[in-house]
């Protein structure tokens, strides 16, 4: 007989209070069907207190009243949301426990200054105390949950802070620690975003990496008996067909293949980690996007390998404010080869996130946008570089535009959808700055001036018909 195995994901906002824990544990009684896997994230904006205070100690500043309030916050919710006395003790100790560990590790961070696996390890507390509290909530509800280490599971590489896994090593451990687990009828619960580096150090997997996590760990549970998905509860339906605060007319995508979505989360709301859906991918794991509060709803997001082949050619529209253009000029560059290769390197090397890249055809100029966060250092590094900073290259910044990504994969088979974006947007009289297609064919990327980004959001959406009036 073929198990069914859920990986649920629990994000911030489904952590906040008593009312919130008892929803979470409303729907794992609701996928008692299933061997089910728990995945939550840090309580509402722990992790950004965490960090907080990992900089206040790197400055020497008094961390006391931050930590206090991080504490505060987990036995408030703890005390509000356990009934059993002897559990509650438990889970009281326990977030103490690690309240002292956090302390010990902001005191090293005070004599040692600042290094990336420290701040790793500070990062992952938040995960920490939440897996404490629902594992707590969870057992005083009469379920039969577990919480494994995420350090013994999750094995990456690559650096402390955006750690990539070990896809095949972390998948043994699963076979090993958690498969068990579910076979006995227990539901584990595996705090997200931490991980362990091969050095054996403490690491993360960026920020938003409890979405990672989940579909790390399916990978690892999908085998020949099998059926496995995701399920991220959030508080939002899933994703839209653009970005609500630019066009009120969007629309839920109900379905979504992993390319369309990676394009997607790349380009669009912080929804989801951009990479987590390539373990789900490798395997033909579906992935669900639903909203906590909504449980029941039928209004979902499922990511899966299937393309739509209906004639909806674009699926999404997504604008980027703060990003910034930085164009490099000059004769020097026609016919060079590798120069663009020298210029990502350079970006490469100082952690540049380049949304979009374009070369005219004449080969005497680059376009690159980056975000406009890492302005200053990129700027720096081009100015530094022999070749780029020489008086042979011009190096232009212009950082009054905003980024527009079409996106869908039916554009891949359909000519002239190019020819319709510029037209709409030349209808409403935007001048469009740069423009750029993606190798896979599934987005058209745009440079506008920022002020017209709202309403070049809305003629796409328009144009492809993607509203719920459409
Ligand atoms: N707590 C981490 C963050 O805020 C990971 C996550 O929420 O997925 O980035
Ligand atoms: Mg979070």
């Amino acid at each position: 007989m073929r198990v069914s195995r859920v990986v649920m994901k629990f994000g911030g906002s489904c952590l906040r209070n008593s009312e919130s824990f008892r929803r979470v544990s409303d729907i794992v009684k609701e996928y008692s069907g299933h061997q089910i896997v728990l995945v939550p994230s840090a309580l509402s904006g722990v992790t950004d207190q965490l960090i907080k205070a990992a900089d206040k100690a790197s400055r020497r500043e008094d961390v006391k009243p931050g930590v206090d309030e991080i504490l505060r916050k987990h036995l408030k919710v703890a005390g509000e949301a356990i009934r059993d006395g002897d559990i509650m003790r438990n889970v009281m100790e326990s977030v103490e426990r690690l309240c002292e560990n956090l302390r010990g590790a902001l005191g090293k961070v005070e004599r040692e200054g600042l290094k990336q696996s420290i701040l790793a390890f500070i990062e992952g507390f938040g995960e920490k105390f939440s897996s404490v509290i629902l594992e707590g909530f969870l057992k005083d509800e009469g379920l039969n949950v577990k919480r494994v280490d995420a350090e013994e599971v999750i094995l990456a590489f690559n650096n402390y802070l955006n750690a990539l896994p070990l896809l095949e090593e972390t998948a043994a451990n699963v076979k090993e620690k958690i498969v068990p687990l579910l076979e006995r009828g227990v539901i584990p619960i595996v705090p997200g975003f931490i991980c362990k580096n091969v050095d054996g150090t403490p690491a993360v997997l960026g920020r938003g990496g409890s979405d990672f996590t989940a579909t790390i760990l399916a990978y690892g549970l999908k085998d020949d008996r099998s059926d496995v998905k995701v399920i991220l509860w959030k508080d939002v339906d899933g994703l839209l067909t653009a970005n609500p605060e630019y066009e009120e007319n969007c629309r839920l995508i109900k379905t979504i293949s992993y390319a369309e979505a990676k394009e997607l989360a790349f380009f669009g709301a912080k929804l989801l980690h951009p990479l987590c859906l390539i373990p789900a991918e490798r395997k033909g794991i579906s992935l669900e996007i639903r909203n906590f509060w909504k449980a029941e709803s039928e209004e979902y997001t499922t990511i899966s390998s299937i393309v739509e082949s209906r004639a909806e050619v674009v699926k999404a529209v997504s604008g980027i404010e703060k990003v910034t253009m930085i164009t490099v000029e000059g004769e020097a560059m026609v016919s060079r080869p590798g120069t663009a290769a020298k210029l990502f390197t350079l970006m490469g090397e100082e952690n540049v996130n380049i949304r979009m890249i374009s070369q005219s055809s004449s080969e005497n100029n680059i376009t690159l946008v980056i975000d406009s966060a890492d302005k200053e250092k990129a700027v720096e590094a081009i100015k530094r570089s022999d070749f780029f900073g020489s008086h042979w290259i011009k190096v232009n910044v212009e950082d009054d535009v905003g980024l527009l990504s079409v996106i869908g994969a039916g554009m891949k088979n359909t000519p002239g959808i190019a020819a319709r974006v510029c037209s709409a947007l030349g209808r409403k009289s935007i001048n469009i700055r740069a423009i750029a297609q993606g190798s896979s064919e599934l987005n058209i990327t745009l440079v506008v001036s920022r002020k017209d980004l709202r309403d070049a959001v809305r003629a796409i959406h328009s144009e492809f018909q993607l509203g719920s009036e459409g």
